[in-house]
């Protein structure tokens, strides 16, 4: 049961923990902490559903968390594209190909999906295990004393004992608690749906160019997710690029996000914690965002449900902190090197011609990426939180 403080006017609800986004690190936090019994608050800015910046390609780590979740067969039957291979394109043109593990059973593998359909299915769970989820309310203020009281941009406030922040790279959370590292605009993604070329293949292409970089996936049958990287000076060359070379309108509508990388935020305080995009942003290029973000939720959740009860909060915080860490363990240094060959296009397309003469390295790197092992810090977890599948 919620229960109602007044407070001036409006009600002011208390809440177990409120989580600001819910975009996929927020939506599984909540479904999470909701199925574990803890009163949970989601606050989103937008109206769902809605498209987001993103490759829409979720790597095979996704799969036990969704499992978790009671929710593979609900992704797969979203429409989606299974992709079997990533091509990676040189600025000269020079191209390697390497295969992906096509997944026998079929999660094991890499799909893409649109963001609009995965983010808005999360987010349903979230409230099917009984999260409140108020859409269109965007957090404007917060104050701290013991607990959390949280202000809307609609005018209604909450009140909550632990708040997670996963309100992506510009989290409002970090800045309204001067945590928010000062964001390098150093580069600007652009996105769009746009139509499916004949033949493209299942394939990702990730293609280096004078100008950055551009990501292409195939998301379902008939359309091509295309994500241009750049910088201020030169997207709009970028764009020209990609008019030439797709079947773009002119009137193409375009997402854009910056910055593509900052400094992380710290994940664990008193009884504030960071997931997802909030807390760290990696490079885009090797397409992990969405399973950080995914397993962030859960360890929070799990934290929060130990504090709640009243376990030690000092241990719970110090595990989900040391959890986190070693979710990114040895896979840092991948995102490090795919950041250093996008920002040098000329770099990359070494690394091409190198892997053209040993194709060796590449499949290692790749393999490294989208392996679809359940990691160390997984293990345990599998046993204790599998729901099971719904249908
Ligand atoms: C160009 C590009 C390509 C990418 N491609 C891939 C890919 O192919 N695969 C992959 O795994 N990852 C990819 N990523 C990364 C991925 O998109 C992110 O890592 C992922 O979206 C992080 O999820 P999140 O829930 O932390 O944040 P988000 O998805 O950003 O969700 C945050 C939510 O918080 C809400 N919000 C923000 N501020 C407030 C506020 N003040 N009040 C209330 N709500 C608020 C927002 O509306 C949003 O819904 C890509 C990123 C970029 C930039």
């Amino acid at each position: 049961m919620i229960s109602r403080l007044h407070h001036s006017n409006t009600p002011m609800q208390t809440f177990d923990v409120a989580i600001v986004g819910g975009g996929p690190a927020g939506s599984s936090c909540a479904a999470f902490c909701a199925l574990a019994g803890l009163r949970t608050l989601v606050l989103e800015r937008e109206r769902f559903p809605r498209e987001k910046v993103c490759g829409d390609c979720l790597n095979p780590s996704c799969w036990p968390v969704l499992k978790r979740l009671a929710l593979t067969r609900r992704v797969l039957d979203l429409p989606h594209s299974k992709l079997t291979s990533v091509e990676f394109i040189a600025i000269n043109g020079h191209k390697v190909i390497v295969d992906l593990t096509t997944g026998d059973p079929p999660e094991a593998g890499e799909i893409s999906v649109k963001r609009s359909l995965f983010d808005d299915l999360l987010l349903r769970r979230a409230r099917e295990g009984g999260a409140l989820v108020r859409e269109k309310t965007i957090v404007t203020a917060l104050e701290h004393n013991g607990d959390w009281k949280i202000a809307t941009a609609t005018g209604e406030d909450f009140h909550a004992r632990a708040l997670v922040a996963a309100d992506g790279r510009n989290s409002t959370v970090a800045r309204l608690r001067n945590l928010l590292p000062r964001p390098t605009r150093e580069r600007v993604a652009l996105q769009a749906h746009i139509p499916l070329p004949q033949n493209f293949g299942k394939r990702i292409a990730l293609q280096s160019l004078r100008e950055g970089y551009s990501g292409q996936a195939p998301v379902n049958k008939t359309e091509l997710n295309l994500c241009l990287v750049g910088t201020p000076p030169t997207i709009s060359r970028l764009r020209q690029w990609a008019q030439s070379h797709f079947e773009i309108a002119v009137d193409q509508p375009w997402r854009t996000i910056t910055p593509l990388t900052r400094a992380p935020v710290p994940c664990a305080h008193e009884n504030l914690l960071f997931i997802g995009d909030a807390a760290r942003v990696v490079e885009p290029f090797t397409g992990e965002g969405i399973y950080y973000a995914l397993r962030s939720g859960e360890l929070a959740a799990g934290a929060i449900a130990k504090i709640i009860r009243g376990k030690d909060r000092q241990l719970a915080l110090r595990e989900f902190a040391r959890d986190s860490a070693e979710m990114y363990q040895g896979r840092l240094w991948i995102n490090r090197l795919a950041r250093a060959a996008v920002l040098s296009p000329r770099i990359g397309s070494l690394f091409v011609h190198a892997a053209k003469i040993n194709p060796a390295i590449l499949k290692l790197l790749t393999a490294k990426v989208v392996s679809p092992k359940s990691r160390h810090s997984e293990r345990s977890e599998v046993k204790r939180n599998e729901v099971e599948e719904s249908r």
